[in-house]
């Protein structure tokens, strides 16, 4: 997980947000007037490309990439039916996040907010696995509820630092020079906001000898 910036609002929920709030209040309860026109409308497509956009096609839990990907409530909307198209209530999830994360609901202990706060004062991204910051019972009901140790998530973060080797190795034979600055830059792009598991290779480099001491 990594900081995010929520991006500007869609103008189509500037110009229907508070009219499809209202439709939706009105019809919970109702069979006949929820319908899933009602029910979805936060599914619009341009609400779902500025989701797509903000977080670089990224879960915002697991920076996993996602194909389509699915929309999150962050508050969800059986406890919070006034944030049905609420946009900072809005985030685009993988479809394991968004089942492991399902109804949760605790304001006074809430999950870690990545558009809220820097995840890495929570969670910490030691090698494949994700672990809380000593003392973040935030960063532990985060890692527990989202379920971010399965087995999947640790063999993509593990693939993702082996694919980063042989890289690191031309980097560091590389002798102080142009080349090696290339090379760094090359290194950096990978760890960049829109690359996929950027915690993860964050906290390798962070754990490389020379990596933070050889800033251009
Ligand atoms: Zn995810």
């Amino acid at each position: 997980m990594i900081r995010l910036q929520k991006g500007p609002l869609p103008e189509v929920l500037q110009s229907k947000g508070a009219e499809w709030t209202q439709e939706y209040l009105e019809a919970k309860g109702d069979p006949v007037k929820m319908t899933d026109t009602v029910k979805f409308r936060y599914r619009h497509p341009d609400v779902k490309a500025a989701l797509r956009q903000e977080s670089f096609n990224k879960c915002i839990y697991c920076e996993s990439s996602v194909a389509f990907g699915e929309t999150d409530h962050i508050n969800p909307v059986s406890c919070c039916p006034e944030q049905i198209v609420e946009w900072a209530n809005l985030g685009l999830v993988c479809k394991e996040c968004n089942t492991h994360k399902s109804d949760y609901y605790a304001p006074a202990e809430p999950l870690v907010n990545p558009f809220k706060e820097e995840p890495s004062d929570h969670l910490i991204l030691l090698g494949d696995i994700a672990i809380r910051v000593p003392g973040s019972t935030k960063g532990l009901r985060t890692i527990s509820q989202l379920n971010l140790n399965r087995t999947d998530l640790l063999q993509w973060r593990f693939l993702r630092i082996k694919r980063l080797e042989p890289l690191m190795d031309q980097w560091s034979a590389h002798a102080e020079g142009e080349t090696k600055k290339i090379l760094r830059q090359a290194i950096e792009d990978e760890a960049a906001d829109n690359a996929e598991y950027a915690a993860t290779v964050r906290g390798y480099l962070s754990q490389v000898p020379g990596w933070n001491q050889s800033r251009r």
